[in-house]
């Protein structure tokens, strides 16, 4: 089983918060998550951690991410909420549904990842007996089909037939180590015809054997030309299975090959990096040590050496090694069990600078969502830092001033250098006056070559304007410009001018940061040059945090627009010549005002 995310906890009145925190104290970082208007936020006994506003889309936002949900409502509630998104079985997280009181425990999705062992931890909690309808669980005790982390099951499809065959009658042995089925109540049997067995070399299709495999396999190369099929066919030369790949190792003076990459991704395999120079120093001479690394992996039942990451990397990486199969230009290893990858060369680091939207979770690009769950660290402003989390234990937040983003910026560098996975946190869009410049502007400052190492990537957001005009309708249809009133980082002559220009040329305007504590006059001085140009009749959209709570939308004409109606959180567009106004009515609902720039121009 891969390790799983800690659960979300469901609740949609204030009545199964007791239940609820029960339930969280079985898993570190597992948060309560409650319907707004019906449960408080707050930490306490009868609160919840996270508060959302609609329960079918945040299910199935949960789901989507992986997130193990245990809903405290009617199991039909949950499987409604997620059906549409049932098709793919193989990624489904667990999805449990717990009565309100606590009476009853019932899992109902995910068996693959570990549904049916949660279901017995909440019900050893709550002391009532799980809903186990699995028969494979139920005769056995543990889903033989769910092997820990750091193993793969060969093939889903032949398990299912094993597991079918063991609960009509048959009898297995057991070859290898599967400590984690010392407890199950299995049908054994040494001279039983079937096996479970547990090796890195690939199921020949005997449908006698459930095989599982460990990740004990790690190759290194230094050439990543074609290397997903060097690597396949190395692999296949010994009869290891791919899916026994713990890691592929390349020199670190390849970080960013993309061909690596490439193979990494084909593999499914995390990528590690390391210096020749790294391994080849003090007592691992290259050929003192290589050959105690690489199992004599022809003879499959053989006690696998141990492995050693840096006699492992000689072998590969020196090219005088006699060990690398000169063929291929791939060198194999074979671990006892599963290796930890971590302990082998670095990662090559990243840093994604994201945005988070304006705010609602739903206003998030998924591959923002994505790249936040794998982080290893988050730097932000600590408000935005805030609205990406919650955070897992294992991954570290940094939270800094607004103002200090050049040394944020380096900072987010210094730990992806190192081999962190790092997310930059920006709402809105980070292009938009936000982080992802911040980020570059110290990249093009920086000559460290670790630096430019990194995977460097910009995941777009919902800007502000975006947000804030799909809110209004559409009043950013035609041409349009976006503007900072801040004169912090620019002159406040430039602003001026660019306004002008702007309103000459019958730009629609959106105004980002529009005033401040520090900065008073600047939108009323703004406001002045607009009226040279525009109407007092020109439409007016002002926006103060859309997608946020307490989000506010307000359509006025310029005439009537002061500067007090406008802070710092809000958005203000300012329509053009031809931008319009108009209300509609349905037979039935209240009537709708709409805002709208036409495509077209007189
Ligand atoms: N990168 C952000 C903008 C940062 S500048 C983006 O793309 O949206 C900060 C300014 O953006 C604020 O002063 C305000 O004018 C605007 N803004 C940001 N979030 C907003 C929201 N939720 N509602 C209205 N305006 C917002």
């Amino acid at each position: 089983m891969a390790r799983l995310k800690p659960p979300a906890i469901i609740v949609l009145g204030s009545g199964a918060t007791a239940t609820a925190r029960r339930i969280a104290a079985c898993y570190p970082d597992a948060r309560v998550h409650g319907l707004r208007g019906r449960v408080q936020a707050g930490s306490g006994a009868t609160a919840a951690d996270v508060l959302f506003d609609e329960l079918g889309a945040h299910l199935r936002e949960l789901y989507a991410s992986g997130t193990p949900i245990v809903a405290l409502c009617a199991a039909g509630i949950v499987i409604r909420c997620v059906a549409s998104l049932l098709a793919n079985k193989g990624a489904e997280p667990p999805v449990l549904a717990v009565a309100e009181d606590g009476s009853a425990v019932a899992p109902l999705l995910g068996g693959l990842a570990g549904v049916n062992v949660m279901a017995r931890e909440i019900a050893a909690a709550l002391d009532v007996p799980p809903a186990i309808t699995t028969s494979g669980e139920l005769r056995f005790g543990t889903c033989v089909l769910n092997p820990p982390e750091g193993y793969a099951l060969a093939s889903l499809a032949q398990g299912k037939r094993f597991v079918s065959d063991l609960l009509a009658g048959e009898s297995t042995r057991i070859e290898g180590d599967a400590h984690w089925l010392d407890d199950a109540q299995l049908p054994r049997s040494a001279d039983a015809q079937r096996a479970i067995r547990i090796t890195p070399h690939a199921w020949d299709g005997n449908i006698d054997e459930l095989v599982i495999h460990p990740r004990s396999v790690v190759v290194a190369l230094t050439d990543g030309e074609d290397a997903a099929q060097r690597i396949r066919d190395a692999l296949a030369a010994q009869a290891l299975s791919p899916l026994a790949l713990a890691a592929i190792v390349a020199p670190a003076a390849r970080m960013g090959d993309e061909a690596f990459e490439q193979a990494a991704r084909a593999l499914n395999a995390p990528l590690r990096f390391a210096d020749v120079a790294d391994v080849t120093d003090g007592t691992n001479s290259a050929n003192g040590t290589n050959a105690a690394a690489v199992m004599d992996v022809k003879d499959s039942h053989a006690a696998p050496a141990s492995l050693s990451s840096r006699a492992l990397l000689t072998a590969a990486l020196d090219p005088d090694s006699e060990i690398a199969d000169s063929a291929s230009g791939v060198a194999l290893a074979v671990a006892a069990g599963p290796v930890d990858v971590n302990t082998i060369g670095r990662a090559r680091g990243r840093l994604t600078v994201i945005g988070l939207g304006p705010g609602s979770a739903d206003l998030m690009v998924p591959a923002a969502r994505a790249a936040l769950d794998q982080a290893t660290d988050i730097l932000g402003y600590a408000t935005y830092v805030e609205m990406a989390g919650p955070f897992r234990a294992d991954q570290q937040v940094h939270p800094t001033d607004n103002r200090e983003e050049m040394q944020r910026a380096r900072r987010a560098f210094e730990l992806a250098s190192g081999g962190r996975r790092v997310v930059m946190v920006s709402s809105g869009d980070p292009g938009v006056f936000a982080m992802a410049s911040a980020v570059l502007e110290a990249l093009d400052a920086s000559d460290a070559p670790e630096w430019a190492d990194v995977e460097l990537e910009i995941v777009p957001g919902v800007s502000a304007a975006m947000a804030t005009a799909a809110q209004a309708g559409a009043p950013l249809g035609h041409d349009f410009c976006m503007l900072s009133l801040s004169d912090n980082l620019k002159p406040w002559s430039i602003i001026e001018t660019r306004i002008a220009h702007a309103a000459q040329a019958d730009l629609v305007m959106a105004f980002y940061n529009p005033v401040s504590r520090a900065r008073p006059w600047q939108l009323d001085k703004a406001l002045d040059i607009v009226r040279e140009f525009r109407a007092p009749e020109t439409v007016v959209v002002l926006g103060r945090d859309i997608g946020r709570p307490g989000a506010s939308l307000v359509t006025m004409t310029l005439g009537e627009l002061k500067s007090a109606d406008v802070d710092m959180r809000t958005m203000v567009i300012i329509g053009s010549s031809t931008t319009r106004e108009f209300v509609r009515r349905s037979a039935h609902g209240a009537p709708r005002e709409w805002v709208y720039t036409p495509r077209w121009y007189r």
